[in-house]
């Protein structure tokens, strides 16, 4: 038995690109780091990021944002949802996404996960029908796209509008549709653990100029809706921009300075993240103890981390694995704890709702570990990580 130990850190991103760094010294240079802020031709590099945003993304309209947890709320505020709705959700996701519901005074209906972490299409089914929810807030959590053409299937018959939390698949693709595409609106996160990293940020994107008006004026535009790279036209701002409150949420030049040069950069980075999940995938899939969640076919994934069950260890053998591991230099979260800890917390700690009964994903949470695969690290090193934890998983199996 080897007690190797990895000495690499789970939380070290990349460096921001050089370019990237000329540019938001350039903007710092000008003065004018607010959006609206420009010199006589000057489209703003806000402005230009959303155009190329859209344009990668396939969408025609994209709104820049301070969060992804602010394309979230003003989603869900420009899809009009208010006080009372209720709105469907996954059980297993991260906080920003109850939090958001909350925001708008919705009222989560948690769905249940299946082994392979995808939202449970039966359940959504009977939840949309006893609900009477008239939306899904779908999270794609760590990736995992589920089945979209079954999906959307359900929200036609049960007629409910998909905003899809698109936080963890930006670029991810489905039947070579990228996430973001299938519902009526999508949000992502530029924060700096995602897949482009400008330390805070988000986008929203769609497809419909109304509802794209009305988070325009949400996000905080003043009467500068003119000034944006992929919004609609000024007549959708017609009544709407007596309407809609002022909520404050705007990207700023300096942000979308850092992030331009990035997004030429996300296919590489998209193949780069899936070399160092395949090679930990291949190497836990030998221990017959570890369920890896299947990828489908149908799925273009973006392996920016990893996740992976241990079903036969009680709460006990969870708890020690993730510390010997993490005396070994690789941590892992563990979404079994009943403690929120880090950016990890499970549906019994979002208390400012009804608790709601999971059987299903708590079972399969009760297992489930989960570790960042940082573009910092490299083949070699995923080797010596996967190597460590089925070391692991070895001392501490019943
Ligand atoms: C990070 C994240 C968000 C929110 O993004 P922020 O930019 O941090 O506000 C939303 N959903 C999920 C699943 C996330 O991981």
């Amino acid at each position: 038995m080897t007690s190797r130990v990895f000495r690499g850190s789970f939380t070290q991103q990349e460096p921001i690109p050089e370019e990237a760094i000329e540019a938001a010294v350039a903007v710092m240079r000008s003065g004018r780091l607010h959006r609206y802020n420009l010199a006589n031709d000057e489209r703003g590099e806000t402005a230009l990021l959303e155009r190329e945003f859209a344009d990668w993304q396939g969408s025609t309209y994209c709104l820049a944002l301070a969060s992804g947890g602010q394309s979230i709320q003003i989603g869900l505020r420009a899809a009009e949802v208010g006080t009372g709705d209720r709105v469907l959700t996954n059980a297993f996701t991260l906080a920003p996404v109850p939090g958001a519901i909350a925001a708008v005074g919705g009222l989560p209906v948690l769905v249940e996960i299946d082994e392979n972490l995808r939202l449970d299409l039966d359940d959504l089914d009977r939840k949309a029908a006893e609900s009477g929810a008239k939306t899904l807030l779908l999270s794609h959590m760590r990736g995992h796209l589920c089945d979209m053409d079954g999906l959307m299937a359900v929200a036609a018959r049960r007629g409910f509008r998909v905003i899809e939390d698109c936080a963890h698949t930006m670029g991810a693709r489905w039947n070579r549709t990228k996430s973001g595409n299938f519902g009526m609106a999508a949000c992502f996160s530029t924060q700096t653990y995602k897949h482009m990293n400008s330390g805070e940020g988000g986008f929203l994107t769609s497809h419909d100029p109304d509802f794209m008006a009305r988070a325009t004026i949400l996000s905080g535009s003043y009467m500068f809706y003119d000034r944006h790279g992929a919004g609609p036209d000024e007549r959708h701002f017609e009544a709407t921009r007596y309407q809609m409150p002022n909520h404050s949420a705007r990207m700023d030049a300096l942000r979308a300075a850092i992030l331009r040069p990035q997004l030429p950069r996300l296919e590489e980075n998209i193949a780069r993240w899936n070399a160092l999940y395949n090679t930990v995938a291949a190497e836990l899939v030998k221990c017959s103890a570890i369920a890896v969640p299947m990828r489908p076919q149908n799925e273009d994934m973006v392996g920016s981390s990893i996740q992976f069950r241990v079903p036969a260890l009680d709460a006990a053998g969870c708890q020690a694995l993730t510390r010997r591991c993490g005396e070994h230099g690789v941590q892992l979260k563990w979404f079994g704890n009943n403690e929120p800890s880090g950016f990890t917390s499970g549906h019994g700690s979002w208390q400012y709702f009804d608790s709601q009964s999971l059987p299903c994903t708590d079972r399969i949470l009760s297992t489930l570990f989960d570790m960042r695969l940082p573009l910092t690290f490299s083949p070699q090193d995923c080797k010596l990580i996967a190597d460590i934890i089925l070391e692991n998983v070895g001392t501490v199996r019943p």
